[in-house]
């Protein structure tokens, strides 16, 4: 593994379902599968996003920059928080203890305070919503505080709200802050994410097929394991 990192958000989520499931995403991911019909819900999902990102007409998307090279997010996003005044950045990348996050939009005021945004194209809140703001949060409210911007006589940047954005139903957009839920997760994440690692050192787990392969989504590898089983 290379980079600086070998967890994700995504890794993560996944291994909350399923550690196998994640060890696959990591070391096979050519094996998933997903139907027509899921990846119609991830283009849907991301038509939403890019609707909520126009509402930030300056925001720079990191993504159009830098492509694949997950590796150079953090350093960039880093540049551009550093510049003096007010910035919008889409896909904003961080990185602590060798999880790679990637925030939909990092929204810098002029006073140092930062305020995330993930968007969801769903009409509730659900528990995995929540573990994705909580992953995000363990990694960026540790990477915020070194980055310095020019003109602020502070102690790096502040963390003021972590919005879930999702969909009212009508297209439309409804915010909920979880920072508090975040920040009282935050203990129990950073003993996840050092078990997921230490998961990632060992063999390919062997687990069995149960109702967890489609809790809380369908997992892509049922075919390899279906396959195993035999
Ligand atoms: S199919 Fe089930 S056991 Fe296999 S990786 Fe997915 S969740 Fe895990």
């Amino acid at each position: 593994m290379t980079k600086g990192y070998i967890l994700t958000k995504s890794k993560y989520i996944r291994g909350l379902q399923c550690e196998k499931a994640m060890y696959l995403d990591v070391y096979k991911p050519k094996l998933a599968y997903y139907p027509p019909e899921i990846l119609a819900k991830f283009r849907q999902g991301r038509v939403f996003e890019k609707t909520f990102k126009e509402t930030f007409p300056t925001g720079i998307d990191i993504s159009a920059q830098l492509r694949y090279r997950m590796e150079d997010y953090p350093i960039l996003t880093a540049d551009l928080l550093k510049k003096p005044g007010e910035v919008a950045i889409f896909e904003a990348g961080f990185l602590f203890n060798e999880v790679l996050v990637l925030a939909d939009v990092v929204h810098k005021h002029t006073d140092g305070t930062v305020d995330i945004y993930e968007v969801k194209n769903s009409n509730t809140v659900s528990d995995t919503f929540r573990n994705d703001v909580g992953i995000q949060y363990y990694v960026i409210q540790h990477a915020l505080p070194s980055i310095q911007p020019g003109d602020l006589f502070c102690n790096g940047l502040t963390l003021k709200h972590f919005y879930l954005l999702y969909n009212d139903g009508n297209d439309g957009f409804v915010k909920e802050d979880l920072l508090a839920h975040a920040q009282a997760e935050c203990q129990s994440i950073e003993h996840r994410v050092n078990h997921f690692k230490q998961v990632l050192t060992e063999d390919e787990p062997e687990l069995d097929m149960s109702e967890h392969c489609d809790t809380p989504y369908e997992c892509p590898y049922k075919r390899y394991c279906k396959r195993l089983k035999k």
